[in-house]
């Protein structure tokens, strides 16, 4: 069986700390805890990423507490061999394994994968209302949300956690796109894995999602920021990536560590972003939704500098040189198509 399932797991039993709640669990994991009305049901997904622990950390101490939800909640805890890999919550996957949030589509052939196709399965079973993925980014970032489809249910969700949300037209295989109208998934991503205000967030908005009659309907007066079209900034593999406060010459791209401080920031025309080496500019591609490389519209490179060619928002803008080099370095919007929803 590639997914455990443990129904209504007792209070007393669950482990003090959330490293032996985890040793405790051991393996890909679904906990089923009816509610006070189980005619419906709610779906919470974390740990995708084992880097990522604050919805894990939400859900244990609310699991301590041994409160009721309102309704049956499902709750996926997914990659916890690799968060459990000293040291501990710094894999974001098992080594020579693909990227679990980029296995829920086929094919479905290899562990990860397997794993993926029973979580799809048990959300067919038990019919969850809908379902919040919670993830952490891995530098500094304040709380956003990121959906595929842009209506009041999936903006009401995220506004549990945060009030910035990203609707994208990228597909990689994510959770979230299996969202439908009627079954909405969003992302959260809650904060930085090392900010304990991203670990509040979280259990705050788990509050809000497991007591509150109705998630899907916006309050009245909401306020989102919503940003469209975003495009992730890809480095070949073997690229030699820095952080560091001034150019290295053996790097083909120098970051300097002030960069992240730019997630969800101004960044005008004319921001100076990061320096290149001599193939810098070759082993980098702007992806859009398309595939296609946007980088000429959105960044100039003078020189040995990269700046940015229009008002862009960036977004997780990572400070770990291997998740820069595997999945991407960044994300940015352009403001263009940024608006302010108020409903
Ligand atoms: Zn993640």
């Amino acid at each position: 069986m590639s997914l455990t399932i443990v129904h209504n797991p007792n209070r007393d039993e669950i482990a003090r700390t959330v490293q032996d709640f985890l040793r405790q669990l051991a393996e890909p994991t679904l906990l089923v805890v009816d509610g006070r009305d189980n005619s419906r049901c709610r779906a919470f997904s974390t740990l995708l990423h084992g880097n990522e622990p604050s919805g894990l950390r939400a859900v244990h101490g609310w699991l301590r507490r041994g409160e009721l939800p309102r309704y049956r909640l499902l709750i996926f805890i997914l990659s916890i061999s690799a968060a459990l890999q000293e040291p501990m919550f710094t894999h974001r996957q098992l080594s020579g394994e693909r990227d679990m949030n980029r296995c829920f589509r086929p094919p479905f052939g290899d562990r990860p994968g397997a794993v993926a196709r029973k979580m799809l399965e048990l959300l067919d079973d038990y019919h969850p209302e809908c379902l919040i993925d919670m993830h952490n980014t891995s530098g500094l970032n304040p709380a956003f949300g990121v959906a595929t489809h842009e209506d009041p249910a999936h903006e009401a969700l995220v506004a549990l956690f945060t009030r910035r949300l990203i609707i994208t037209d990228i597909r990689l295989g994510a959770l979230m796109e299996i969202s439908r109208p009627d079954f909405p998934v969003v992302t959260v991503e809650c904060g930085g894995n090392r900010d304990p205000a991203a670990d509040r967030i979280a259990a705050q908005g788990l509050e809000q999602f497991l007591h509150r009659e109705q998630v899907l309907q916006p309050d009245a007066g909401l306020h989102m920021d919503l940003y469209h079209h975003p495009v992730r900034l890809e480095l070949d593999r073997e690229t030699v990536i820095r952080f560091a406060d001034e150019p290295d010459p053996e790097a083909d791209i120098t970051v300097p560590r002030h960069l992240e401080r730019y997630n969800f920031g101004q960044v005008g025309t004319g921001t100076f972003l990061f320096w290149l080496g001599p193939h810098g500019r070759a082993r980098m591609r702007l992806r859009d939704a398309s595939g296609k490389d946007m980088l000429p519209r959105y960044f100039n490179c003078i020189g040995h500098c990269l700046y940015a060619a229009q008002p862009i928002k960036l977004f997780m803008v990572t400070d770990n040189p291997v998740i820069a080099r595997s999945d991407c370095l960044l994300y940015a919007a352009p403001e263009s198509g940024h608006t302010l929803l108020d409903i």
